[in-house]
């Protein structure tokens, strides 16, 4: 099946949009948070709106909230909730088969979803299939020595290229037991998946598989043809992330 973008319910107000999803997640805490609004990843929201000022875009993996101009960015979700959070896309799918038609979108959002996905080469293909001649990609990842993942190797292109050769599915558990010696046995497992069974960690998404830095997801964008617009190793209002923006050409 496939959707229309003249069928999705755009927010008119984005300011609004935030608001509602703010207090179903956090309560009366987002009057404090509401009032930072401006001081809330200012850096990020003016970034997207530098290299993408015009048209409709896609986020890949929303989560609980979103950087996104709402008024124009469909919010899509891979899973309802993410640990202890309720998502708030409004149409659902897994990255790896984005349901709109070729060169539908002048940009595309991902924040902190790449990592959770067991074939991150597929999900970029689908992301560039659908993006504009021109549109922009802008991918936020969590920085390999500012996560959980410090203890962890970094993921090659060489990697990347297998598992999309070998077209690994959504629920592959390669990388479970890797994640398991260098991430919870460590005691470094986020609080918020905290109540989750191992089984239920994998359905929902919430490992992560991959570990990066800027270098090899330049390489990687890279390898998909993707010309890089701007780099930037720690995000100054996200700092355990870096952000990469790249065009298709
Ligand atoms: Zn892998």
């Amino acid at each position: 099946m496939r959707y229309k973008i003249e069928d999705y319910p755009f927010e008119k107000y984005d300011c609004l949009h935030y608001l509602k999803t703010l207090y179903k997640d956090r309560g009366l805490k987002l009057f404090y948070q509401f009032l930072n609004r401006t001081q809330r990843r200012p850096f990020s929201r003016a970034l997207i709106n530098t290299y993408a000022p015009h048209g409709i875009g896609l986020e890949v993996g929303v989560g609980a909230r979103t950087i996104c101009p709402t008024e124009r960015t469909i919010l899509s979700d891979a899973f309802f909730a993410h640990g202890l959070h309720d998502s708030i896309a409004k149409v659902f799918f897994h990255g790896d088969e984005i349901p709109y038609e070729n060169d539908s979108f002048c940009f595309i959002v991902s924040e902190h979803v790449l990592e959770h996905v067991a074939n991150p080469l597929k999900v970029l293909k689908e992301c560039i299939r659908t993006l504009r001649p021109g549109g922009k990609l802008f991918l936020f990842l969590p920085h390999k020595e500012r996560t959980n993942d410090s203890h962890r190797q970094v993921t090659t292109l060489e990697h990347v290229i297998d598992d999309y050769n070998k077209d690994v599915p959504l629920d592959d558990q390669t990388h479970m037991d890797e994640w398991f010696k260098n991430v919870v046995r460590k005691g470094l497992m986020p609080f918020h998946y905290s109540h989750l069974s191992t089984k239920d960690l994998l359905k929902t998404g919430s490992i992560h598989h991959h570990v990066w830095t800027e270098k090899e997801i330049l390489e990687i964008v890279q390898f998909c043809g993707l010309k890089v617009r701007y780099v930037n190793a720690k995000v100054p209002d996200r700092r355990d992330s870096f952000v990469v923006v790249s065009e298709k050409s």
